[in-house]
């Protein structure tokens, strides 16, 4: 499989068929595992029973030798205070926001193993966040989180300043499985540069509602503000006869080529890349054809990278686009110049 673009590493990324393999009882515990030790997140760290001396081993299972969550935040916050990035008092709390290198829904609390977690904090050094990826097996990367809470990374517009988290330590590479009536894929997100989403069922919702009025099989789906590519990459599983991605941010177009690339097998097409991600700018304005995926000799998608509202000069025949912008952005001058080009066509902001 191909190496992880972050990381150069092998095994941090991985075709989606093998990711999906690998969810049956991942994060379970095993018939040894100690109960959940259910944390008091509040509560300073050293007033926890075993929390004043919390290391590697610290409630690992003799068994499956993995962890629950609670030992691997408090592990982590205990680096943290060690090098006076966290008050001496600090409770769970303030460790930051654990997201698991495999999201899907589960209804219990996570056992970790190696590599499973990517930490979102606040206010931490470099040098801590180091010490947290070699010290504490179960966090593969940790990002520093800029600015506020609510603030979605990534850009609004072509014409907006990137707003990025930074990756401080490890690879911030993770993915999200989405479980559709289609199918499931896997979709993976650079979490440093790319919006966190927790959850996607609202889109997937709209997804099968378009299914429903015959919008997306035998269509010509475009994926307006697609990120890392989940409705097109939905779309094309629902029976699009092609989906036209497109997003003006770099780092979500270089992540849509490793979805194409990843699940290219549930898909059942070739990617191809036009021009390398190297090439491009940070920010796109006008639209370059950056990669298409075949099936047989028909190509089934094309990836552009680029300003949406001068793709509609380029895309002629569409029947739905779907323009799924930031909580912030008002996206009504996108949808007047898609819908003005093509009366006959659906634009839908999800
Ligand atoms: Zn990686
Ligand atoms: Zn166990």
């Amino acid at each position: 499989m191909a190496k992880c673009p972050t990381c150069q590493g092998t095994g941090c990324v991985e075709p989606a068929e093998d990711v999906l393999d690998s969810l049956y009882q991942i994060y379970m515990a095993c018939p040894l595992c100690k109960p959940e030790p259910g944390w008091d997140k509040q509560a300073s760290l050293v007033s926890l029973p075993g929390g004043k001396d919390i290391n590697a081993g610290t409630l690992r299972c003799g068994s499956c030798g993995r962890r629950p969550l609670d030992a691997v935040m408090g592990h982590g916050l205990s680096i943290m205070q060690e090098h006076g990035d966290r008050e001496e008092d600090a409770g769970l709390a303030r460790a930051g926001t654990p997201l698991i290198a495999r999201g899907f829904p589960i209804m219990y609390p996570p056992r970790l193993g190696p590599g499973s977690i990517i930490l979102i904090a606040d206010d931490i050094g470099q040098a801590a966040a180091e010490d947290i990826v070699d010290r504490v097996p179960e966090v593969k990367g940790v990002v520093l989180r800029t600015g506020d809470q609510a603030q979605s990374v990534g850009i609004l517009d072509s014409t907006s300043k990137p707003h990025e988290y930074t990756l401080l330590a490890g690879c911030d590479m993770r993915c999200d499985v989405v479980q559709t009536a289609f199918g499931e894929l896997a979709i993976y997100k650079n979490q440093s540069k790319i919006h966190i989403e927790f959850d996607n069922r609202h889109k997937m919702d709209i997804l099968g509602k378009l299914d429903h009025q015959g919008l997306l099989a035998g269509r010509v789906v475009v994926d307006g503000m697609c990120g890392p590519g989940t409705l097109g990459l939905m779309a094309m599983l629902a029976g699009a006869r092609m989906v036209v991605f497109n997003d003006a941010w770099r780092p979500a177009i270089e992540n849509v080529l490793l979805n194409l690339e990843v699940n290219k097998g549930l898909l059942d097409v070739e990617p191809e890349v036009i021009t390398p991600a190297e090439e491009l700018s940070m920010v796109g304005d006008e639209p370059v054809l950056v990669a298409r995926a075949l099936r047989g000799g028909q190509v089934m998608a094309e990836v552009y990278f680029g300003d949406l509202r001068k793709l509609s000069g380029i895309v002629e025949k569409w029947d739905v686009c779907l323009i799924d912008a930031f909580p912030a952005m008002e996206p009504s001058e996108f949808v007047n110049i898609w819908a003005g080009k093509h009366p006959g066509g659906s634009v839908i902001v999800i």
